[in-house]
């Protein structure tokens, strides 16, 4: 392994996690965010994050003590990046922020040290030129719940070094991901070129009146074998975010579809308070949902 030091910038939903990750497989990490206020809160989450590793991998407690000892906190830039050989970005989804934070991070950070970037929904190559060393510079995409869901979705951009992209999934498998490399760039990687059409296919069958989501869940559940139907993947990912992606496309297009998505998710999910799992209730009724019943697919 060609990495030692790692640094990650950003310290929320995400970037605990990467954090806690990295230093949970014997690496040396540095969390850097702008302020030391922001860090006693990752110091806050590490420890109840901790308890997940115990409860879900059956962490011990010297794997956790030794997680601990690898963490470093500062909210210095130029120190948080002095002796790092990769640093990893998950500051905000936001451009403006992002491109703001790659001119800095240029202008500290040594000439060994590749930059990964973690956005969601950006294309490493609207920050290469920003980073100013666009060869050392790609995509390393967590899910949430890392620990768990433990993919990395590799992604370069045209001026990618293959060297730098080989060393990054190398490094992926060495903190215990299932390395994901993509060919080329692609909006939403493989995860969500899959998942948004499937999501939105659903939501319209629904919005069209063609069929209730159960029977919508049972026709993917017992047709593929998939443990989950759409209508419950969307209780876990938030219809939150099922409506934001709707409405973002609905103000664009001014598809009657997309229109009619947005007014039902609201009046229906939205207005009601019934987000999905993290509310107790979406589509199903939690902690029971009924797709669990051993009953539902006969
Ligand atoms: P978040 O808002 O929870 O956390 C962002 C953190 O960055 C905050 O702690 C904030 O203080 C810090 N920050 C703000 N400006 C900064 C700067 N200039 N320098 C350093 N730190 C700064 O966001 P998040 O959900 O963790 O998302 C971060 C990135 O990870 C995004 O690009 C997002 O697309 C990606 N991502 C998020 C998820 C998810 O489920 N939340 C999943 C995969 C990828």
């Amino acid at each position: 392994m060609n990495y030692k030091n790692i640094t990650i910038a950003g310290s929320g939903v995400l970037g605990y996690q990467i954090a806690f990750q990295t230093a949970f497989h014997g690496f040396q990490v540095t969390v850097y965010d702008i302020t030391d206020e922001n860090l006693e809160k990752a110091k806050t989450k590490f420890n109840i994050l901790s308890e997940a590793y115990q409860r879900d991998l059956n962490a011990t407690q010297k794997q956790i003590d030794a997680t601990f000892k690898n963490l470093n906190y500062t909210s210095n830039l130029a120190e948080s990046v002095k002796d790092a050989d990769l640093l990893i970005e998950a500051v905000p989804e936001n451009p403006k922020i992002k491109i703001d934070f790659y001119y800095k991070l240029a202008k500290v950070a040594p000439k060994k040290t590749v930059f990964a970037t973690n956005s969601s929904t950006l294309l490493p190559s609207e920050f290469a030129d920003a980073t100013g060393r666009p060869s050392q510079f790609l995509a390393l995409h967590f899910a949430n719940t890392i620990w768990i869901h433990n993919t990395a979705e590799i992604m370069g951009h045209p001026k990618t070094d293959p060297k730098v992209f080989k060393d990054v999934v190398a490094f992926a498998k060495a903190i215990g991901m299932l390395a994901l490399p993509l060919h080329k760039e692609q909006p939403g990687y493989i995860l969500n070129s899959l998942l948004v059409p499937l999501l939105s296919a659903a939501t319209a069958l629904l919005v069209n009146k063609v069929a209730e989501p159960q029977t919508i869940d049972k026709t993917w559940m017992k047709a593929t074998g998939a443990p989950l139907g759409p209508f419950a993947i969307l209780d876990v990912v938030g219809i939150t975010t099922a409506y934001n992606i709707n409405k973002i496309e609905a103000d664009k297009t001014n598809d009657p579809l997309k229109i009619e998505t947005v007014k039902y998710l609201k009046e229906n999910f939205i207005d009601k308070n019934k987000l999905g799992v993290s509310t107790g209730e979406g589509f199903y009724k939690y902690p029971n949902p009924a797709f669990q019943d051993l009953d539902f697919l006969k």
